[in-house]
């Protein structure tokens, strides 16, 4: 421990991506953490019932990347150790998009470590087991969260423990990393207290995936490729084909509103085959496909605003999907759950302004939200270019687009640009650096073309 604990125990609902970086923030600062999973967990990379995403292609982004090693220094070296692919962004990567196909190939400085959902959160959970004031409980569902008799706090913990039955857990602080956030919700409606405003972005991503065996005669000049929509009858079909561990390359198919990619065998390679151009088709058609394709629907990007909440109970805080959720195709979430965990240990290492460091703890914590999603929110706020999208389009959503196209123009032509829109693209730098006034100059004339 770094420090003086602050608290006895804390209790982390959720052993997912979210949940295991809140541990490696709260390990420090508490006694003892308890991480409580409902699913069982195995002693190696595997898919698991309560995170069927992890079968799609998972991107982890250089600030996610970057926000780990924090968490848990020299976390990159067990990547590289996991047998991850080194990508280096925008060399390794074939980006097609409408007008470029594809966009200049450069080495921009920035590498990501490509490997499957699993081998990313196995990765994580060994770092979590290594950490001696840890326990990750596996098969402990948490059916509901203890409130202080005035119910103006969290006291811990009731769950079900397979085999076991139901047991109560004390804790000075609880994390909801559940995904959805039901044990938060749940009490603030059963103590009568309002539940955060939510802003929703209805988006019908549908995802088909299928993982294929990397053929001997692999083209040469890539490792990924990332094709984006733009056919007039398929605006939004799209692909991304990311490398995994064990030689494998892992598809990706997406369509949005009617336009679902098939989860046959037959149906997918059709679906690929319509997209915008033939990389990915011709490099998986003879591909040998390794299990069955498996299928994915996403229905909304979900901002839950509770930065604006005046009360919250003391002793709980939420993070992760369970506040903020993204249109996957953008490859944002596991980031912004580490950076969010980041945040939260900064705020436990700040020395308290009362006594006590939990009082005002999850109200420091979520008036960072907003600035800490806003660009990847505002990333998502661009399905807004399909028709179809349900939601509250954003007042200047055309002249963000038209920005958004000046921008990839010049990034196109400017490598400095370029570093600039991938570092905002991978969660490195705030979008506010678009605001550069030498950089707005440079735009100008493009932004009168678009
Ligand atoms: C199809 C798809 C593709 C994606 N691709 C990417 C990508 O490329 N890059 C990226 O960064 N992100 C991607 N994401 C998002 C990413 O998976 C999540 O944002 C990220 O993993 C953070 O999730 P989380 O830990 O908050 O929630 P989850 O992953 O949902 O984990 C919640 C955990 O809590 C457990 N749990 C739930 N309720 C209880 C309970 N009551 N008691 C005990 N345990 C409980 C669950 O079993 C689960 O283990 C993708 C998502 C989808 C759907």
């Amino acid at each position: 421990m770094a420090s003086e604990p602050i608290a006895l125990q804390a209790a982390v609902i959720g052993g997912g991506i979210a949940g295991l970086c809140a541990a490696g923030a709260l390990a420090d600062h508490f006694e003892q953490v308890v991480v409580l999973e409902r699913d069982s967990l195995s002693d190696g990379p595997a898919h698991r019932p309560g995170t069927p995403q992890s079968r799609h292609a998972h991107g982890l982004l250089v600030g996610g990347q970057r926000a780990l090693s924090e968490l848990f220094p020299g976390f990159e070296r067990d990547l590289v150790e996991a047998g991850s692919v080194l990508v280096t962004s925008s060399i390794d990567v074939r980006v097609e998009r409408p007008g470029y196909d594809p966009f200049p190939q450069r080495d921009l400085g920035l590498t990501s470590y490509a490997l499957s959902r699993p081998a990313i959160e196995f990765a994580v959970r060994q770092r979590v087991r290594a950490r001696a004031n840890i326990s990750l409980r596996d098969r402990c569902r948490v059916g509901e969260l203890l409130a202080s008799t005035d119910r103006t706090a969290v006291t811990g913990v009731r769950f079900d423990e397979e085999g076991a039955g139901q047991r109560e857990l004390a804790a000075d602080l609880v994390v909801d990393a559940s995904g959805r956030g039901a044990p938060t919700l749940a009490l603030l409606k059963a103590t009568g207290h309002p539940l955060p405003d939510e802003t929703v972005i209805g988006v019908d991503q549908h995802y088909a995936t299928g993982v294929f065996d990397i053929p001997s005669d692999a083209p040469a000049d890539w490792k990924s490729v990332l094709t984006f929509g733009g056919l007039p009858a398929n605006p939004a079909r799209g692909a991304l084909l990311w490398p995994l561990e064990g030689n494998q390359w892992i598809v990706s198919l997406g369509g949005r509103h009617g336009d679902a990619p098939p989860g046959d065998v037959g149906g997918f390679m059709a679906f690929a085959q319509g997209l915008r151009t033939p990389t990915v088709h011709d490099a998986v058609k003879n591909a040998r496909l390794d299990g069955n394709i498996v299928r994915y629907g996403f229905r909304d990007n979900v901002l839950r605003h509770v930065d604006r909440l005046e009360f919250f109970p003391r002793g709980l805080i939420a993070l992760g999907d369970a506040v903020c959720r993204f249109n996957p195709v953008y490859g944002q979430g596991m980031t912004v759950a580490a950076q969010e965990a980041c945040l939260l240990r900064k705020l436990l290492a700040a020395p308290a302004s009362s006594g006590d460091p939990l009082q005002g703890l999850a109200k420091a914590f979520f008036k960072h939200i907003p600035s800490l999603v806003e660009t990847p929110w505002g990333v998502a706020t661009f399905d807004f270019v399909h028709p179809a999208t349900r939601g509250q389009r954003p007042a200047d959503f055309d002249s963000r687009v038209k920005f958004g196209a000046a921008l990839t123009r010049l990034a196109a032509e400017d490598p400095d640009v370029h570093r600039l829109a991938s570092e905002v693209q991978h969660l490195l730098k705030p979008r506010s650096v678009y605001q550069d006034p030498a950089l707005l100059q440079r735009l100008l004339p493009l932004l009168a073309q678009a």
